[in-house]
Parts: structure tokens; C-alpha cells; sequence
């Protein structure tokens, strides 16, 4: 078992304890809830998905559960790993952090939020 497969359990479940279980679908609530700010918008000329502090700005592309994953992508970079990729380019070595935060924020998007079984399958 490599480390990121055990950290991130370990780590959602004193997140669940924290701030509390929220379905996949309640990262507004969540937003809500944590003073973070969550702007859908329909401009193609942004990045999909990116936060500044604590906005999350998300392209709406009308897939709930896209749409809510990315929402809960950057929702971990705010909560759990706060540095982005424009920092890591900037550390020696920083690439391979950065990819190791990457999948690690994704591994939190997959396992903090409750998923139904059939929305998990992508
Ligand atoms: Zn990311």
C-alpha cells in the first residue's frame, strides 16, 4: 500500500469529525457553511476549475457530478492542501509535490463528500 492511499482516509475521516458529513451534492452547504465562496460561471476562456483564497470559480458544464467534483477538488486545496500549482512551479522539485497534492486533493474530492454508489463510478 503506497502512502496516499491510507493518508487521505485517515485525514477525511478527522475532517468528517471537524466539519461535519455533507453529501456530494451539498459543496454549496459546505461553501456556505466554511466561508468559502463558490462562483459558477460559463466563460471558456478560464480554467475549468481554480480557487483564489477562498472563491472557487467552476465552469458550468451542466454535469452535476463534474461539476461537483471539481467544486470539491478546490474545496480541499482550501481546506486541506493550500498550495497550488503556481507555488509548486516555483519550489525546487516542486513538480512532484505538486503531483502528489494534486492526487491527493482528488483522492479528498472522491472520499470526503458522500457519494451515491452510482455517481462515484467516474
Ligand atoms: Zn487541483
Amino acid at each position: 500500500m503506497i502512502e496516499g492511499q491510507w493518508v487521505v482516509p485517515e485525514m477525511v475521516q478527522r475532517y468528517r469529525l471537524f466539519y461535519g458529513t455533507y453529501r456530494w451534492n451539498e459543496y454549496e452547504r459546505f461553501a456556505a457553511d466554511w466561508d468559502i465562496t463558490i462562483i459558477v460561471h460559463e466563460r471558456t476562456d478560464a480554467p475549468a476549475a481554480f480557487h483564489l483564497d477562498r472563491i472557487v470559480f467552476l465552469r458550468d458544464l451542466r454535469v452535476g457530478t463534474i461539476l461537483a467534483r471539481r467544486a470539491w477538488h478546490e474545496i480541499g486545496h482550501i481546506i486541506a492542501f493550500p498550495f497550488n500549482s503556481l507555488y509548486w512551479s516555483k519550489v525546487p522539485w516542486g513538480y512532484l509535490v505538486e503531483r502528489k497534492t494534486e492526487k491527493r486533493t482528488s483522492d479528498f474530492a472522491r472520499l470526503f463528500p458522500v457519494w451515491d454508489s452510482h455517481e462515484s463510478l467516474f
